[in-house]
């Protein structure tokens, strides 16, 4: 019961990760700015960055 994760807590949690499409370095970021373009990867500079909510598709535990 103690590791249940709530469902609201988890989506928030990915809302503002990022991944990068070049590299797959994550990004923490608000939306806001990923929708104006301010944010890049550190890693690579590339603004290719996906939500990794998107993610957990395939992987159902
Ligand atoms: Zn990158």
């Amino acid at each position: 019961m103690a590791n249940k994760m709530p469902d609201a807590l988890a989506k928030r949690q990915f809302l503002n990760v990022y991944i990068c499409m070049k590299c797959n370095g994550r990004v923490r970021a608000s939306v806001d700015k990923i929708k104006k373009g301010k944010i890049k990867c550190r890693k690579c500079q590339s603004k290719q960055l996906r939500l990794k909510a998107k993610e957990r598709r395939g992987q159902k535990a």
